[in-house]
């Protein structure tokens, strides 16, 4: 997945064009800039890759997702659902609008459970967040009907997902709104940076104004500006979009790397017949990004990705006991570990997590083994990988 294994003569390119003519801000000074509009550049770019009207770029995925919620209108005693297995993020966001995150299971796509969601719904309930992890994604046209049917909004989050297809769109297209990250793990990456797409025109115009003090954009001094609404500072930087727009321009490159390495290992790894990989969606094509796949139970999961290890295979999870990705060690979730006061109503709608077990996502994420992707192996690395994979995880499976 990371694209900054591959940096080169183009990156260095665009970001000197910025330092040449010092203008690291993504509005105004037009009369110094000499034409570079790094950051306008990449939301075209990125209009074409994701196919979507509207591109509004921001400082990070968490920011994406905090926009795009906020650009619809979700916030304070909101409910938005989402999955158990995320990144932090997903629910860092909710709550930075004061919304109430609502966590609910995953099944074998590694993706929300559309009978959870269903399950989840009260009148309180303003969006669903679904998290397309580590290359793929959920069951959309499911996640797509229910909304559809109790009139609420779907917001994609596709930071691991860039590349992936469903049903001939670009993941992160599907929904309402979609969500980028361009952190420095990313498939593109930029540093710190992310996007929203939407072909809403309204929710596009909120987020541009939310995403930079609600400015409005009207007019040439920027002074003078109106506020329609109050915003904060969610921008990208000129240096960051500089680097970005290299990145998507090489995008096919890297996916087609990135398929061949995925294809070689998956491959290899089809042969055991123990191994069950993770359920893609049919019409779903996987970003390639991360080869997931299920071993029998967690002992096995355990022993392989420890083994893994210790036989140099690095970069291979068993998320289980991941405190970045999964419910299980969220404790400062749980247990409300706030610097600042939050609201009775935000304390109340997370009480559930006490009591809620979460068993269907367990099952899923105890066997569940993730494999990163990577863009810098040479064909004949990623076979010997591939063989010492196949290798570790038959002689666990043996001593079992
Ligand atoms: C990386 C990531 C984010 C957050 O992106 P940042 O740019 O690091 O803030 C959000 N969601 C998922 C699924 C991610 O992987």
């Amino acid at each position: 997945m990371p694209g900054f294994e591959l940096f080169g003569e183009l990156e260095r390119k665009e970001v000197n064009d910025v330092l040449d003519n010092g203008v690291l801000m993504r509005y105004g000074f037009d009369g110094m800039r000499k034409g570079h509009w790094k950051s306008k550049e990449l939301e075209q770019e990125l209009q074409n890759t994701f196919q979507s009207k509207y591109v509004q770029l921001v400082s990070s995925g968490t920011a994406a997702v905090t926009v795009a919620l906020a650009s619809a209108g979700v916030g304070a005693g909101d409910e938005v659902i989402m999955p158990t297995f995320t990144f932090v993020a997903s629910f860092e966001a909710i709550m930075m609008l004061g919304a109430i995150p609502i966590l609910v299971d995953i099944d074998d796509t590694l993706g929300l459970s559309p009978e959870a969601v269903e399950k989840a719904i009260t009148p309180k309930t303003k969006a669903v967040m679904v998290v397309q992890m580590c290359g793929s994604m959920a069951n959309m046209d499911a996640l797509q009907a229910i909304c559809n049917k109790h009139n609420l909004l779907l917001v994609e989050d596709a930071c691991q997902a860039i590349g992936g297809n469903y049903k001939g769109k670009p993941l992160g297209s599907i929904g309402d709104l979609g969500c980028f990250s361009f952190d420095f793990v990313k498939t593109i990456t930029c540093g710190e940076g992310g996007a929203v797409i939407t072909n809403n025109k309204t929710y596009y115009t909120n987020a541009d104004h939310y995403s930079d003090h609600g400015h409005d954009h009207v007019g040439n001094d920027r002074g003078a500006e109106t506020h329609p609404f109050l915003g904060y500072n969610f921008r990208i930087s000129e240096l960051h979009a500089a680097v970005g727009l290299a990145q998507a321009k090489r995008l096919p490159e890297f996916l087609e790397i990135q398929k061949r390495n995925f294809n070689i290992i998956k491959e290899a790894l089809a042969d055991i017949p123990e191994v069950i990989f993770r359920t893609v969606p049919e019409g779903g094509e996987e970003s390639c990004a991360f080869l997931n796949f299920f071993l029998p139970d967690l002992e096995t999961a355990t022993k392989v990705s420890q083994a893994f290890s210790e036989k140099g295979v690095d970069a291979c999870w068993n998320y289980y006991n991941n405190s970045w990705h999964y419910i299980r060690k969220w404790d400062h979730l749980e247990d409300l570990k706030s610097l600042h006061p939050i609201s009775t109503e935000v304390k109340k709608g997370l009480e559930y997590l006490q009591t809620e077990s979460f068993e269907k996502s367990d099952h899923y994420i105890a066997r569940n083994i993730s494999c990163l992707i990577k863009l810098s192996w040479t064909e004949q690395e990623v076979k010997e990988r591939a063989g010492k994979m196949v290798e570790v995880i038959n002689s666990v499976l043996q001593t079992n």
